[in-house]
């Protein structure tokens, strides 16, 4: 090893796999056309190998500490926990090269994008954080790179959009449907079929067929195996709540892995939007109901006739009618907790970390902050020990929540 690397961040041992094409209890699955089966098999085939090949792990590993900027620190919040009476530690996704807990899952599937010989990675992307990951990763690997956008999000985004074409990606705005992420979704599974021989589907989330979610949880799991190790030097336990944002899912699914085996209360805290009794909001888990959609049985917002919604949110991060299936299987049995903050309280969240920490978070862990803050001494006892992962950094959001305030006139 030359003195001038980072020393490979060192991965826990891999994490159970699904049974049964991609089986969370009686959640996800494979629903996907005849025509992607056979690439999906080879994915998965591919990733079990990768996955226990110490090469690639040692690769992934070294990737992570000289790219990414890994292991990311687990900060001590004093004056945010002398604020709520509850002992809070952040894991610090915002830390990390392009700023949230994204570039673990890209760098991932780009290294195995490689090993498959595949020369061209396609992604979906909502507000654009994926697709930003995913081309980053693409430059760093010289794979060409397509990424497809609802046509209404590209408007929205065009900050994001301009920075996917600098790394060199071609967006690809998305006209049908509602011309949003879910439309994006299925666009880059049509264009997946067609192309499957030279490219790779990076998908963004812990969802999407079998092996993504197995895929990307395993991918994300290091957040969780770092905080863990970290937790227990820091306080000489393990934390008895875990607090995380959930938007498909990833960055929850990452942390919860390596805290299903402990004593501590898992919890998920999904986009209330305008408040869960108006409708308008994107928690899936606590206001959706089973349906395949996006090659997985989960949970999803649907109107009578089966009808995926359109989710809600001030955060474009969580902005996603579903959920990834691992979580739908959790909170049927009990061993997670789903509850959601509005707008108002994730925004409520953003301000109290910056102005207690100094930490301006992303919109989306801002929810869990939120959260924490209207829970803690009621839902979460006073004194607790409470880990939050911080999935992202809250420079995105400064501008939208500036001229939301109303201070940007
Ligand atoms: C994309 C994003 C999320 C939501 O995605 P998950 O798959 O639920 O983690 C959360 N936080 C940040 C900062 C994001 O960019």
């Amino acid at each position: 090893m030359q003195p001038t690397r980072g020393a490979p961040v060192r991965l826990g041992p891999p994490g159970p796999e699904p049974q049964d094409l991609g089986r969370f209890g009686d959640f996800g699955g494979r629903y996907a056309p005849e025509t992607l089966v056979a690439a999906l098999e080879a994915l998965e085939r591919e990733f079990r190998a990768a996955w226990h090949d110490p090469a690639f792990r040692d690769e992934y590993g070294e990737l992570l500490a000289t790219y990414a900027g890994r292991p990311t620190p687990l900060t001590p919040c004093h004056r945010l926990s002398e604020r709520l009476g509850v002992q809070v530690s952040l894991k610090r996704e915002d830390l990390t090269h392009t700023g949230s807990h994204k570039i673990n899952n890209v760098l991932g599937q780009a290294l195995l994008a490689r090993r498959m010989g595949k020369r061209r990675l396609i992604a979906e992307t909502g507000a654009g954080q994926h697709g930003v990951a995913t081309a980053t990763a693409a430059a760093l690997f010289g794979l060409d790179c397509t990424v497809f956008m609802g046509a209404v999000d590209v408007e929205r985004q065009a900050l994001n959009v301009w920075r996917m074409r600098l790394l060199g990606a071609e967006v690809v705005p998305v006209s049908s449907g509602s011309a949003t992420l879910k439309d994006a979704v299925n666009d880059a599974m049509r264009e997946w079929v067609a192309t499957v021989t030279d490219t790779h589907y990076c998908l963004g989330s812990a969802m999407g067929p079998h092996p993504f979610p197995w895929m990307v949880r395993e991918l994300q799991r290091v957040v969780g195996d770092e905080a863990r190790e970290q937790f227990r030097a820091l306080h000489g336990a393990d934390p008895d709540v875990v607090v995380a944002c959930v938007g498909g899912g990833s960055n929850a699914i990452g942390t919860f892995s390596a805290f299903v085996d402990t004593r501590a209360r898992l919890v998920g805290v999904e986009a209330g939007g305008l408040g869960l009794e108006s409708g308008r909001h994107g928690a899936a888990v606590n206001r959706g109901v089973p349906g395949v959609v996006h090659g997985m049985r989960s949970l999803f917002l649907q109107d009578e006739h089966g009808q995926v919604l359109e989710a809600t949110s001030i955060s474009a991060g969580l902005d996603y009618p579903g959920v990834g299936p691992e979580h739908a299987m959790l909170a049927a049995r009990g061993r997670a907790e789903y509850h959601a903050a509005t707008d108002e309280e994730a925004l409520s969240g953003f301000r109290l970390l910056a102005r207690t920490e100094g930490i301006v978070p992303a919109l989306e862990p801002a929810h869990a902050i939120g959260w924490l803050e209207r829970e803690a001494g009621r839902a979460v006892p006073a004194g607790s020990h409470v880990l939050v992962t911080l999935s992202g950094r809250g420079d995105k959001d400064a501008a939208q929540v500036a001229e939301r305030s109303g201070d940007l006139a």
